[in-house]
């Protein structure tokens, strides 16, 4: 069977959680009338703590939306080089907002307060209005890199001192909390918005939830629509997210240790030049000249492994549900044997 190293996004519906949804009661979500949308949405509103919620199809809809929301055209987001909202998302933050980007060069994805402090541009008519600031937990293209409280309890109280909104995309926030033993609740009060998927480390097929004030969510909803992202009978697709939360949350830290066997045996090879710290369910390391990346992933393949490209001479391998500790093993011999 294939181990798919590739991406946390690539589990599929368990039984039980296929059973799960198929038995959802449904509705309208356009019209407010999902039961089970409007179930999901207050349950994960209380558990960080926040007002209101929109379930949305995709993490990068809901950090989208959320600028929008936050900025106005030709206003400035600041965030760290490596995040996901300025690599990924296709120039939406151009396209979708019309807004200019400043990047910061954080420590492994993770900007400071003091760091927002000197980017940040005065109220003056020549310069780009700073109006909102993203960090995100864990950083992806960093490692999967984690936030202190303490650091994003500082980001916080800089960004209501300076009239700045701030924005986490916490696509794996969850990893991030395993990681360090802490609850949704205890990110109250942190943020302006926040947006959490449920298809990465949770296993759900699709979904994501953003996060918000009452009169946030209200204007995220309309831009929701806008975009094409107001779904109909949605509840069974918010199912699946329930049942992720309730169910596959506990689990997180095995990933973590299955990414830590996994750093371990690739330190270990001379064709491998570095490992970048293991946080979380994430691990990136570079090759030396020895062996390329696609004759690596080529290898992996003919074993029924599969491991991602992240750079010219670098690979991602990310732990997840579907990734037993027996497939770790496995993956570690070949890694042996090379
Ligand atoms: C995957 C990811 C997203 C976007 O999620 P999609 O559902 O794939 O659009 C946003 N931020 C981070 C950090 C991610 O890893």
């Amino acid at each position: 069977m294939l181990i798919d190293l590739r991406s946390d996004t690539v589990t599929r519906p368990s039984p039980a959680m296929l059973d799960f949804m198929f038995k959802a009661k449904v509705g309208d979500d356009v019209f407010g009338e999902d039961p089970t949308v409007n179930l999901l949405e207050t349950k994960v509103a209380a558990m960080f703590g926040m007002e209101a919620a929109l379930f949305v199809p995709s993490g990068t809809m809901s950090n989208q939306i959320a600028v929008n929301v936050h900025c106005r055209p030709g206003d400035e987001v600041i965030c760290d080089i490596n995040s996901h909202i300025y690599q990924y998302e296709g120039g939406g933050l151009a396209a979708n907002s019309g807004v200019q980007v400043k990047l910061l060069e954080g420590n492994r994805g993770r900007i400071s307060a003091e760091m927002v402090k000197n980017a940040v541009n005065g109220n003056f008519d020549w310069l780009t209005k700073s109006t909102l600031v993203v960090v995100e937990n864990t950083c992806n293209k960093a490692g999967g890199s984690v936030y202190s409280l303490e650091n994003l309890k500082e980001l916080s109280t800089f960004c209501k001192q300076a009239n700045l909104k701030f924005h986490l995309d916490g696509a794996r926030i969850f990893n991030a909390l395993a990681a360090q033993n802490l609850k949704a609740e205890n990110l109250k009060g942190i943020f302006d918005s926040i947006s959490v998927c449920l298809s990465k480390g949770l296993g759900s097929p699709v979904g994501s939830v953003l996060l918000g004030s009452k009169e946030f969510i209200t204007q995220a909803r309309r831009v929701r629509k806008r975009w094409g992202g107001g779904m109909r009978q949605a509840g069974y697709l918010a199912a699946a997210g329930i049942f992720s939360l309730d169910n596959n949350m506990e689990r997180l830290k095995e990933d973590h240790l299955n990414a830590q066997k996994i750093k371990a045996s690739l330190e270990r090879k001379s064709f491998v030049k570095e490992v970048l710290p293991v946080e979380t369910n994430i691990v990136i390391f570079r090759l030396t000249e020895e062996l390329s990346v696609s004759a690596f992933l080529k290898h992996l393949e003919s074993k029924e492994m599969k491991a991602i490209q992240f750079g010219y001479d670098t690979v991602r391998m990310i732990t997840h549900l579907d990734i037993s500790a027996e497939s770790v093993e496995k993956v570690c011999n070949e890694l042996q044997l090379m």
